[in-house]
């Protein structure tokens, strides 16, 4: 049980501290304040305070009533993580942040800069249950969704922590964001919201392993963050061996539903392809990849395979230069890019979260 202090200085059970505040919308903290008897500003407020500010502790919400803040402190929960380790890459500016949840589990989340630009790798669930067979975080299974509170203090530990301004988040972390879809949506809504970290919606990428019925409902709700999907294969056959769900939903339905968002939206999708050694990198791979893709105004990202001692290994320089001139060399409305990944020597890159540290704790 987490014991901790309210405002008469005693302790405190979680149960008696039970209303989480940390996740919820500024609609839900409106709804929530008159139902306590305050006012609807009262929420907004909160909202600033939580978020805009990063405030945890009630005492300094020095707008807010005294006679409310004691309440708050008495009967709300603010905090959802305690961190446990940093980790610094000693060849780049990435650092790997492992973060232990009120439920004793843990998260990790990564800061990645690159001159101007503050990206933070979020996660959205606790372990994952894509079962992908290249990436280290399907090997530990599924545990949970993350709340929205989970997600948002992430961002909010690193703003504290790291002086570089915060200029993206992807939610690339461990999890599928589109099994997590109503929190990550929330949690989204809170980065971009100007009273909260106020980030542009186009500075939010939020990936899919490929869960068409949700990358629907993102285009139907006309959600404007960027969308992402990882293709990682040229045919469905590849796609299956390495990719379970795609088993379920087949490249040619994926196609078809982000068609409808690059079509309707004006905006660029993005595709991720991880390539891998004599999985998915021939010249005939890459030939079959420019043929799926070329009527589609998208980007594609290439990422080398960043390898974890498993049967996967990345092609060598040769096998991944043929690959990218044949994508060049027949580009036509798709953008090509190559992608090394960030953070390798302390296993934050694509793919390598999978809370190692767990074991040394
Ligand atoms: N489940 C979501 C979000 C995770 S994003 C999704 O699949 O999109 C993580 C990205 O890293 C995905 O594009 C995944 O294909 C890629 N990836 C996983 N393992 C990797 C590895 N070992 N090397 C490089 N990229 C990897």
């Amino acid at each position: 049980m987490i014991i901790s202090e309210n405002s008469s200085g005693k302790n405190k059970s979680e149960e008696q501290q039970n209303i989480i505040l940390k996740g919820m919308s500024l609609q839900e903290l409106q709804k929530w304040a008159i139902s306590v008897g305050q006012t609807r500003f009262r929420g907004t407020q909160l909202f600033e305070w939580m978020y805009r500010e990063g405030v945890d502790n009630p005492t300094e919400m020095t707008n807010i009533s005294k006679s409310f803040r004691a309440f708050l402190s008495d009967n709300c929960t603010f905090s959802t993580l305690k961190l446990k380790k940093i980790s610094k890459s000693q060849t780049e500016p990435t650092q790997k942040f492992l973060f232990q949840l009120n439920d004793g589990q843990f998260i990790e989340t990564v800061s990645i800069i690159e001159n101007d630009r503050h990206t933070v790798c979020v996660s959205s669930q606790i372990g994952c249950n894509l079962e992908c067979d290249f990436c280290a975080t399907a090997t530990l299974g599924f545990s949970r969704n993350l709340s929205a509170g989970e997600i948002v203090d992430q961002l909010i530990f690193i703003r504290k922590y790291i002086e570089q301004p915060i200029t993206n988040i992807v939610f690339m972390g461990m999890g599928e964001p589109f099994l997590n879809y109503k929190r990550v949506m929330t949690a989204a809504d809170i980065f971009h919201n100007p009273k909260g970290f106020n980030l542009a919606s186009t500075r939010i990428t939020i990936s899919t392993g490929g869960i068409v019925p949700k990358i629907k409902q993102f285009i139907d709700e006309n959600r404007k963050y960027k969308l992402a999907v990882s293709l990682n294969a040229p045919n469905d056959e590849i796609r299956s061996k390495i990719m379970p769900i795609n088993n379920k939903w087949q490249i040619e339905e994926i196609i078809k539903a982000v068609k409808k968002y690059s079509n309707q939206k004006r905006r660029k999708i993005m595709f991720e392809y991880v390539l891998i050694k004599d999985v998915n990198d021939s010249s005939k791979d890459a030939q079959q990849l420019v043929k799926l893709l070329k009527n589609i105004d998208c980007k594609l990202n290439i990422i080398p395979y960043n390898e974890m001692g498993g049967k996967y290994q990345r092609p060598d320089e040769q096998t991944i230069d043929n690959f990218m001139q044949i994508l060049f060399s027949n580009q036509g409305k798709v953008r090509v890019l190559t992608r090394w990944s960030k953070g390798q020597d302390i296993d934050a890159a694509c793919g390598q979260l999978a809370t190692k540290q767990m074991e040394i704790e």
